[in-house]
């Protein structure tokens, strides 16, 4: 079957892109399309053209499961193909429904007229992966839009919607019935037109206040991203060259983004928010388990917020608690929340209340028997675990899921307080559930195959980016993390401020520094944790900084201090001065005296920390490629998706330079804190990559 199909209705071709589901780019298509134009052309009969897209969409662009492969340029490519449409002697009518992204919406550009539907998509997203639109796009767009409105959209890589641009030069007409015929409507009145209505031959004016603004905002709202000035640019070439010469430059400046760590970072990244949802031994069609109903036990910080994501998604959500006076705690933090979202504007009351019609609760396990899936959220502690799954292990239907959403404790031995293991599975939320994009989805032992293919669905139907973990203490995430904390607070023992140590790593890219990430995660949490590695790690080490915080009761915001000071309410860390004197006394009793510590060196100890556990992780199984642990971090973490992840970060700089800064702090102050893992070594003696 042709990837695009050709029908003629009286005077006008219709040429219907057909590359389901979105009618992307292949060569296929474009081979196809090609065909079909000169067909077009050599029919006398033949007035006027109208491109379509048959299904969802007209088109979206570029069709990934070529990308790097030998078809993804060979011709026609879309310059050739949209070269051809402009070489016509006839009008091409662009009809838009659903989504015109990227090279979908340069192919539209190429046409002579755009009709659209009523919402349909518009957009030129190319900055999201570190490059520029390469068929045209920055050149065509301001020539349809004017300047200023094409900045906007090629650097924000954000979609318009049709009805936004109608009567501008990008959409000459929103189509309200059926998309096709009225697009064909209009290419007979407009058939006889001449000359002929090409992007190209317009000019446009430069606007010096557009590209100043444009070039002010990108530096402050997309720090550390090469393209979008790039991308302005490309787009004032359209006002100072000619229209071939603009083009050149476009590829050019194409070409070179191509070829920089962050592009290639943001399209593993792009390509990994896909591979996560893949699992070798669980194949795509392995039948899932139909969740219709969800039931949390435990409507704390963390339940409250799990229910939330599935009642948010359309799910009918029931909270089982203790007792009467935390089912209400519960309930009363979820409506201050959606509350929270419609005084801001996010949220519509009437979608609010429609959510929270949708939670339950109830103290009773026999009102949650019929649930599909049953979350525990409930204390941190092994005994408390066994007992809600014994309980739900006598409660729930047969072939219910039965998740837990604990952050350190074994899987396998909860399963093991239940005659059903196989449908036990580790779901591990990151706090606020409601907010946080990650979901670690911890896989037992005898967790089957069904069981895990339906929380990765479920995943995705609660917009959450589903991540597959083995058992081991803290997962992928919080598990290497630890040791990024641990780096961090030796850097304060050795001359470094928590405010330099994090303002060194956000400068970096993260989203936040360590210090202030803990004070909002709660600065009690991981001093649970050290007291009880102290037990069962005596070997692993910690700088005393933190505890010192929190025996003076400072938890972070919760309590208005940690190892920042907080306004009444606010959430911004305020260095404080008085840490500051604990740190300096505490380095001073140590008898370690304090050395300037550049900002190089706390990224890499904090960075390699990372970068060493998640080899260990990777080497052990935990995770099951190396994309897995850097998506983890860019949807979990704050690390900056154009750094890639940890580990592409590690195959960019190189593994053998990594090893050798590790064995360089191996020799300095708490050097025994680290030791190369065998993976990370083995990679850089053969030369090899993560990735
Ligand atoms: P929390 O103390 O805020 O809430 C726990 C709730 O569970 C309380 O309301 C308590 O009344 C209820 N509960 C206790 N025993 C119960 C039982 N037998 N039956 C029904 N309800 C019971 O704790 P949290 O922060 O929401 O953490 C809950 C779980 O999520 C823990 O396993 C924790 O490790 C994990 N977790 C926490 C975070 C976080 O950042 N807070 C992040 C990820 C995972």
């Amino acid at each position: 079957m042709s990837a695009a199909q050709y029908a003629v209705d009286g005077a006008v071709a219709v040429i219907r892109l057909d590359n389901p589901p979105m009618n992307t780019l292949a060569h296929a298509l474009r081979e196809a399309l090609m065909r079909h134009l000169a067909r077009a052309a050599a029919d006398a009969s033949v007035k006027a053209v109208v491109l379509a897209g048959a299904g969802r969409a007209f088109c979206a662009g570029a069709e990934i499961r070529e990308f790097n492969t030998p078809k993804s340029i060979a011709s026609p490519n879309l310059r050739e193909l949209i070269a051809a449409i402009e070489a016509l002697d006839k009008p091409v009518v662009a009809a838009i429904h659903g989504v015109a992204m990227g090279g979908g919406l340069e192919l539209a550009l190429g046409c002579h007229y755009r009709v659209a539907a009523p919402g349909a998509q518009l957009a030129l997203p190319e900055v999201k992966l570190g490059l520029i639109p390469g068929a045209g796009g920055t050149q065509r767009l301001p020539r349809a839009l004017g300047v200023a409105r094409a900045l906007a959209m090629i650097v924000s890589g954000d979609p318009v919607k049709s009805e936004q641009v109608a009567g501008t030069g990008l959409v000459d007409e929103i189509v309200a019935g059926e998309l096709v015929p009225g697009a064909v409507g209009f290419a007979e009145r407009i058939a006889a037109r001449r000359p002929l209505k090409r992007l190209r031959d317009l000019s446009v004016t430069a606007d010096a206040a557009a590209f100043a603004e444009a070039r002010k905002k990108a530096a402050k709202e997309q720090r550390g991203y090469p393209a979008p000035a790039r991308a302005i640019e490309a787009v004032e070439g359209s006002t100072t060259l000619a229209f071939d010469d603009g083009v050149r430059n476009e590829r050019r400046i194409f070409d070179e983004l191509v070829a920089t760590p962050e592009s290639k970072a943001l399209r593993h990244a792009f390509f990994g928010e896909r591979a996560v949802a893949k699992v070798p031994d669980v194949p795509e069609d392995t039948p899932t388990i139909e969740v219709k109903r969800v039931a949390i036990v435990g409507a704390g910080t963390m339940g409250g917020g799990i229910a939330m994501a599935f009642a948010s998604a359309g799910f009918p959500v029931t909270l089982l608690e203790t007792s009467r006076e935390a089912l209400e705690r519960g309930l009363a933090t979820v409506r201050k929340n959606y509350a929270g979202a419609v005084a801001r504007g996010r949220l519509a009351q009437g979608e609010m209340d429609a959510r929270l019609a949708r939670i339950g609760s109830t103290l009773s396990y026999d009102d949650i028997r019929d649930a599909d899936l049953v979350i525990e959220a409930a204390f941190e502690d092994m005994r408390v675990k066994k007992e809600v799954f014994a309980a739900l292990d006598r409660a729930m239907k047969p072939g219910a899921i039965l998740a837990t959403n604990t952050s350190t404790l074994d899987v396998d031995a909860i399963a093991g307080a239940t005659s059903r293991p196989e449908s036990v599975i580790g779901l591990h939320f990151f706090s606020p559930a409601n907010v946080m994009r990650l979901l670690e989805i911890v896989r037992a032992k005898r967790t089957s195959k069904p069981v895990l293919a339906t929380a990765l669905k479920l995943a995705k139907a609660i917009r959450k980016l589903g991540v597959v973990s083995g058992v081991c203490d803290g997962f992928i995430g919080n598990r290497m993390v630890e040791q990024y904390l641990r780096q961090a607070g030796f850097l304060l023992d050795e001359g470094a401020l928590p405010q330099q140590v994090d303002r060194a790593l956000q400068d970096w890219g993260m989203a936040m520094g360590p210090f202030a990430m803990s004070d909002l995660a709660g600065n009690d949490i991981g001093w649970a944790i050290r007291k009880r590695r102290r037990v069962e790690r005596p070997d692993f080490g910690y700088s005393a900084v933190p505890d010192l915080i929190c025996e003076l009761g400072r938890f972070g915001q919760k309590t208005g201090a940690g190892f920042y000071r907080y306004e009444a309410g606010g959430r911004a860390p305020i260095p404080d001065p008085e840490i500051d004197k604990l740190v300096l006394e505490h380095s001073r009793a140590m008898g370690i005296e304090r050395r300037a510590i550049p900002d190089d060196e706390i990224v890499e100890r904090c960075i390699y920390a990372l970068v060493n556990e998640g080899a260990r992780i990777l080497e052990e199984g935990i995770a099951m490629r190396a994309v897995d642990i850097d998506m983890v971090y860019i949807a979990g973490y704050g690390f900056p998706p154009y750094r890639g992840g940890p580990m592409f970060y590690a195959d960019t700089v190189g593994p053998d330079k990594v090893v050798a800064a590790i064995e360089r702090y191996a020799k300095g102050y708490r050097g025994d804190s680290w030791e190369v893992a065998p993976l990370l070594a083995r990679l850089a003696r053969e030369g090899k990559t993560f990735n």
